[in-house]
């Protein structure tokens, strides 16, 4: 796999991080926050972020898969792993990677609401809009992007270069 251009910086990551995590610290400071984290592309930024968030919390994981080793998506989400925990009038934030078409995200919402979560907010870390395929707009957004492959932060190319600590383009 090799990177044709680096778009966002381990700065800029940093900075965005820190931004998102204080926002997420004022709008929670009353409420028990419940972080599902959806493997395995959000775990980098999952754990940066709850260090920014200046409130306890607890954490949760989920696995889905909608890619299996392409890079296109076929519409068809699977459950991999499923939570440990009961989510039953919890302040809910899932925590992703990114969202593209917005399918992943639409399955997971309303198999969350269905066990009727107190709320129930969307944290990403990279958003395509103009990718989109059904109604979604993430509650926070790190940074949009354009129409791009990334890889790095977490992000893979069938599982290569998760550890890379930017977001690059995978020269294809
Ligand atoms: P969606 O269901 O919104 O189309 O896709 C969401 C999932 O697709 C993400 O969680 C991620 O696993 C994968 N995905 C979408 N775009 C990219 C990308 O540019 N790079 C990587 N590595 N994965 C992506």
């Amino acid at each position: 796999m090799e990177i044709s251009q680096i778009i966002i910086t381990e700065d800029e990551i940093r900075k965005r991080v820190a931004e998102l995590g204080a926002q997420i610290t004022e709008d929670y400071r009353d409420k028990d926050l419940f972080i599902i984290c959806i493997l395995k592309g959000a775990s980098i930024f999952m754990a940066d972020l709850i260090r920014q968030i200046k409130l306890p919390l607890e954490i949760d994981f989920m696995s889905l898969s909608s890619y299996g080793a392409s890079t296109k998506t076929s519409g068809v989400v699977r459950m991999l792993r499923d939570l440990d925990r009961e989510i039953a009038g919890k302040h809910i934030l899932v925590v992703e990677d990114i969202v593209d078409t917005g399918l992943t995200l639409s399955y997971l919402r309303e198999n969350l609401m269905v066990r009727k979560p107190a709320s129930l907010k969307i944290c990403t870390f990279l958003d395509k809009p103009s990718r989109r395929q059904v109604e979604l707009h993430p509650d926070y957004c790190g940074i949009e992007i354009e129409d791009y492959f990334v890889v790095g932060y977490g992000l893979d190319f069938n599982e290569k270069g998760r550890e890379l600590p930017y977001i690059g383009v995978v020269k294809q």
